[in-house]
């Protein structure tokens, strides 16, 4: 689910945007935007420093971590957490301190100037000294109809988060990239066997990820092969697999699994922040290395926005910190001016 509309805008809402970015708007000192790990990790340290964070959530509240069903990585929680609750406690952990988390998505950003203005909901303008974006990332999934019904209950985009809960057991994992690659070979140290679905005659994984692949007992690679269906009662036993799509060859072939982990690829949620902020080709926001800076002066990026890397909820919050921070002292450094 995205949080943000894409950048994509009629000519109406350009007007509208406009129109509301030259009225006055709610004075913010520091506005979060998203509410995921690093979202409420940037709320609660920028509110016990007394910057008084207004926080909008966008329109998955709680971030991708909802999506999954228990946590167990994630220290402090020595009996695991579903991903709903560890996000009401950190919200109550955020508001407890002050944050005030309002419901509301960004549709529109001007930071041209030295005051930065969101557009929340096509129709409320915040003028904020400083904007902290935690925006997250959305996962991409096929698109069928049974990856929605087991999404949780087999389905999952992401291996360590779910990968033990299939301990010995058979899994599949699909895509070709990167990301499907480094699931495979994680989950083969788990499960009993991998099956790698990947649609075309090669990986576009590099080359050092492919021979990790190729080196590992337990997975087996289905070149050009697509999945059709995911089948099961309660939860997933096995995907039906279109082999050599569009070809005289073409057949099914069924594989019964477990789990059905989708990795082809993720989605940075930065779309209205492209007109102002370097992101790199994919969209993910570019931060000064080693801190949440953007290119604008008083803007943060943290969490999987700005991560396209280790994309854990554990590295998003303390992501969530460094920007918190940041933007605490750019506030200082300001007022002493
Ligand atoms: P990629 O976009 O690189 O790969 C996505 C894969 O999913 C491709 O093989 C693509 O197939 C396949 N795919 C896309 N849509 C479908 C579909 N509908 N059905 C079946 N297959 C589909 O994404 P990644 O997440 O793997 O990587 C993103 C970036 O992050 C890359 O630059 C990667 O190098 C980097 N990365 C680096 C890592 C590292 O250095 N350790 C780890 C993880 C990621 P096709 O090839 O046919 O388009």
């Amino acid at each position: 689910m995205n949080f943000f509309k894409p950048l994509e805008v009629s000519a109406t809402e350009t007007k509208t945007n406009e129109a509301l970015f030259n009225k006055e708007g709610e004075k913010v000192k520091c506005l979060i935007i998203g509410s995921g790990p690093a979202g409420y990790t940037a709320a609660i340290y920028a509110a016990r420093a007394g910057l008084k964070p207004i926080m909008y959530m966008g329109l998955q509240p709680g971030g991708q971590l909802t999506t999954t069903t228990e946590i167990e990585n994630f220290p402090g929680y020595p009996n695991g957490v579903t991903g709903t609750e560890m996000m009401e406690d950190l919200k109550n952990q955020a508001e407890r301190f002050g944050t005030e988390v309002r419901w509301g998505m960004a549709s529109a950003v001007d930071f041209s100037g030295s005051i930065h203005k969101v557009v929340i909901d096509e129709e409320h303008l915040i003028e904020a000294e400083a904007v902290i974006i935690a925006t997250g990332a959305t996962a991409k999934y096929l698109g069928l109809e049974s990856e929605t019904k087991f999404m949780g209950h087999g389905v999952s985009a992401c291996a360590t988060c779910d990968g033990f809960f299939y301990r010995g057991k058979p899994v599949a994992v699909v895509g070709g990239g990167d990301t499907a690659a480094e699931e495979a070979t994680y989950l083969s140290g788990i499960c009993e066997k991998v099956y790698l679905i990947i649609r075309k005659p090669f990986m576009r994984a590099s080359k050092a990820m492919q021979k990790r692949v190729e080196n590992t007992k337990n997975i087996e690679v289905l070149y050009e092969h697509t999945p059709k269906e995911i089948f099961g009662n309660e939860v997933v036993e096995g995907v039906v697999l279109i082999k050599n799509h569009g070809e005289a060859t073409e057949e099914e072939v069924t594989i019964k699994v477990d789990g059905f982990f989708v990795a082809i690829g993720h989605k940075p949620n930065s779309d209205i922040f492209k007109p102002y902020l370097e992101t790199d080709e994919v969209g993910y926001i570019q931060t000064v290395a080693g801190t949440s800076k953007t290119n604008v002066a008083g803007v943060f990026a943290c969490g999987d926005v700005q991560d396209n890397h280790y994309r854990q909820a554990v590295t998003a919050a303390g992501s969530g910190c460094m920007a918190a921070l940041d933007c605490e002292r750019y506030l200082g450094e300001k007022a002493n001016q």
